[in-house]
């Protein structure tokens, strides 16, 4: 039997990086998947190869902004699969301009997607939860919510948002039995780190190497299975020791 069997997974950004490999993960856990993306031609794909491998999935096309969007995702699931247990809030975009060049539009587009909507999709997902008495939320935040860095103010400063935000709902919810963690992620290898000069992100990691998606799939698993039975309101810093310098 695995960690999360037949357990049904909501996963935002679920077909990219390291949503897509804690889907895997998941899957391989028994999990049943609700894959939601903006990227419908990865999203088809991605749902395609899972079904192939025997494993059940559904991609739905969402923006994590959009009220509408959002509920139409928990619609789906429940028609889909009947309930939900997990909720891995993961979607978030990267923004690296300098502040005196950031216009106010990008600067909300980006807490937009990497805070508004880790909101927006926790309620919606925690409407569900009370009614079943029981649910699990992991946020991704970022190890750039525990530290600061040039460059990278709105991503920063949204990101600390969630860190709080996840402490805010394992308070509000601990006897409730809703659990909410947070992952707090060094610099992996996915698309979200676009041209970034890898030697850079590489020396300023103390351990030399960027990290794997599936590294922290593992960690999202551990907190959205039972492994993490008496742990919420905290973040997991999965980061090289980057932020023990
Ligand atoms: P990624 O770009 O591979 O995946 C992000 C996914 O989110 C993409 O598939 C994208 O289409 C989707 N997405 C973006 N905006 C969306 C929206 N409005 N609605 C729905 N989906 C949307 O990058 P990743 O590294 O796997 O990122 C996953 C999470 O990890 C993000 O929240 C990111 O900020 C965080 N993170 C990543 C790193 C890193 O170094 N890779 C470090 C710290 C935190």
């Amino acid at each position: 039997m695995g960690k999360l069997q037949d357990k049904v997974a909501v996963i935002t950004g679920g077909v990219s990086g390291i949503g897509a490999a804690t889907a895997q993960l998941f899957a391989a856990e028994g999990a049943k998947l609700v894959l939601v993306d903006m990227n419908e031609e990865k999203g088809a794909a991605f749902e395609a190869e899972l079904k192939s491998g025997g494993y059940e999935a559904v991609f739905i096309k969402a923006d994590v902004t959009s009220e509408e969007n959002v509920k139409n995702i928990f619609d789906i699931t429940l028609s889909a699969f009947g309930k939900v247990d997990i909720l891995f809030n993961n979607a978030g975009i990267g923004a690296t301009k300098a502040t005196e060049e950031v216009t106010f539009s990008e600067w909300r587009k980006t807490v937009a997607v990497d805070l508004d909507g880790v909101f927006l999709v926790a309620q919606a997902a925690i409407k569900e939860f009370l009614r079943a008495g029981t649910g699990v939320i992991v946020n991704t935040a970022s190890m750039y919510g525990w530290v600061g860095a040039p460059g990278n103010a709105a991503y920063n400063a949204a990101k600390a948002g969630v860190i709080n935000l996840t402490r805010s709902l394992g308070l509000e919810y601990a006897e409730r039995n809703i659990r909410v963690n947070a992952l707090c992620p060094g610099f992996i290898e996915t698309p979200i780190l676009g041209e970034t000069d890898r030697d850079f992100l590489t020396n300023a990691t103390p351990m030399k190497r960027l990290g794997k998606p599936e590294e922290m799939a593992k960690a999202v698993l551990f907190m959205a299975s039972d492994d993490s039975s008496f742990m919420t309101g905290n973040s997991l810093i999965v980061d090289g020791g980057f932020t023990a310098q």
